[in-house]
Order: C-alpha cells, then sequence, then structure tokens
C-alpha cells in the first residue's frame, strides 16, 4: 500500500526521476515515475512553461490520485523573439521535409541565427509545478533560467537537445562540454528544482 507522502513524476526520463528522488527524499517523499501507473500522454496546449508543466501535473494527479510533479523546459532565443520556447523539442517539425530530432532542431537554429551575427543571447527556462491534488488551486511553482549564446557551430557531445550550440561565459564551455554533475548543478532544470524544494522547506 503506498503511504501518503508518495509522489508521481509526470515524466518517464530516467535522468529527471533520479535527480528529484535524491532532492525530494529527504523531505521524506517517495518519488515514483508515472510510468509506474499509466502510458498516456495528456496534449501539452498550454501557451507558457508553466501552463504545460500544471496541464502534465494535474494529468498525472487525476490519473494516479497522488500529488504530482512535473517540469517543462525549453530554449528562448532573444533574437528570434523567443523562439524555439515551448515549441523547443519540435522546432524543426517539418524542416527540411524531416521530423523533428535534436540534429534537425539545432540545423534549423544555426540556419535562423545566421541573420544575427551578433545578437546571439538565449537562455534556457524550466517551469517545475507540484501539485497536492489535481485541481490544486495554489500549486507551488519553481523556475529557473540559464543564460548563455548561440555559437555558430557546434561543440561538445555531452548533455541533449540545443546543449552543443549554446556557450556559457562561466564556465567558458558549451552545455555539451561540461559533465553531467556540473550541468546538473548550473542548469534551469537544477534552478527550478531548488526553488521548488525551497518552498516545500518554508511549508513544512
Ligand atoms: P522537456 O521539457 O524536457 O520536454 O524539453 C523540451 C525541449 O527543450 C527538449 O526537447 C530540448 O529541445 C529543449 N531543452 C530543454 N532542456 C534542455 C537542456 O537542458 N539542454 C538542451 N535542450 C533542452
Amino acid at each position: 500500500m503506498r503511504n501518503s507522502q508518495d509522489i508521481v513524476l509526470a515524466t518517464g526520463n530516467a535522468g529527471k526521476l533520479l535527480e528529484m528522488q535524491s532532492l525530494l527524499k529527504p523531505l521524506g517523499f517517495q518519488v515514483h515515475p508515472q510510468t509506474e501507473f499509466f502510458s498516456e500522454e495528456v496534449v501539452e496546449d498550454g501557451l507558457s512553461f508553466i501552463e504545460n508543466a500544471l496541464i502534465k501535473a494535474r494529468f498525472a494527479s487525476a490519473k494516479t490520485g497522488l500529488p504530482a510533479i512535473a517540469d517543462d523546459s525549453g530554449l528562448q532565443v532573444l533574437a528570434l523573439q523567443g523562439a524555439p520556447g515551448i515549441y523547443s523539442a519540435r522546432y524543426s517539425e517539418g524542416y527540411l521535409g524531416l521530423p523533428a530530432s535534436d540534429e534537425q532542431n539545432n540545423k534549423k537554429l544555426l540556419a535562423e541565427m545566421s541573420a544575427f551575427p551578433r545578437n546571439r543571447k538565449a537562455c534556457y527556462y524550466c517551469a517545475m509545478v507540484y501539485v497536492a491534488h489535481s485541481e490544486d488551486p495554489v500549486p507551488k511553482i519553481g523556475l529557473g533560467q540559464w543564460c548563455g549564446e548561440v555559437l555558430t557551430a557546434p561543440a561538445g557531445t555531452e548533455g541533449f537537445g540545443y546543449d552543443p550550440l549554446i556557450w556559457f561565459a562561466e564556465p567558458k564551455c558549451t552545455a555539451a562540454e561540461m559533465s553531467k554533475e556540473l550541468k546538473n548543478k548550473l542548469s534551469h532544470r537544477a534552478q527550478a528544482c531548488q526553488a521548488l524544494v525551497a518552498q516545500f522547506e518554508r511549508t513544512t
């Protein structure tokens, strides 16, 4: 039987699960992946990272009857008016007639940015939310932002997504050239996670 401290994490991503398990364990929470309970995916039709994270968390909570945590993240490029934003995963859908993939997304980003040789600022953004139940009117929300610059060619093989193209002044490398440990300390997701955890620490 599950106890009252069980939480469902609205992701099938093993890396996110491990990170959340270790952060929330000290607070007495046992984090379970939603794949333990169901396999459907909800339509993420919000207009912001926060809305999409809430849609995922409410859905996971409704399906399981448990409190839920979900995150939503992406890259915002200043010169592109915030694109690809909430559409980061499928930025290149249909581009060159191919389905979206990290490689195609990066190719499209480089092509779009060729018009902006100097204005290269880009920020990863993450919203991480907690709902105590599926209709929770006072969700807890943690936000994180991690800003760097879009390179003109990829560098590094670690990470995923746009990591080979995003260069950070501190520690002077791309996210794909960092160790997993360092990225997990600095990233938008780590910041959002810590901001969320801090809210539990204040209220428990
Ligand atoms: P999700 O929130 O994990 O589904 O991420 C959505 C998309 O944003 C990913 O598919 C990537 O394209 C991009 N993204 C989010 N976080 C990162 C990151 O840490 N590195 C690289 N790309 C990221």
